[in-house]
């Protein structure tokens, strides 16, 4: 019976360091599908950048600092 249950945790933990090492691998393609791949507009031209390389400010999201500067576009 002490066999049986030593098996069975061991069958456990290699099932654990499984998916602990396909894990390790995934966080790779999500950031690809968001977060820093995740695209944004320009509140000024509407061109669109990825997240990390806008500049951000309180009254939106631009593409360069000069749009930063010019703020959003009116209508
Ligand atoms: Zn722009």
């Amino acid at each position: 019976m002490g066999r049986l249950l030593l098996l069975a945790l061991a069958v456990l933990a290699l099932v654990w360091l499984v998916r602990r090492a396909l894990g390790a691998r995934r966080p790779g393609a999500d950031a690809a599908g968001g977060g820093a791949g995740e695209l944004v507009a320009c509140a000024h031209c509407g061109v669109n950048l990825p997240r990390a390389e806008a500049r951000g400010t309180e009254r939106g999201l631009y593409c360069s600092e000069e749009h930063a500067r010019l703020g959003p576009r009116r209508p």
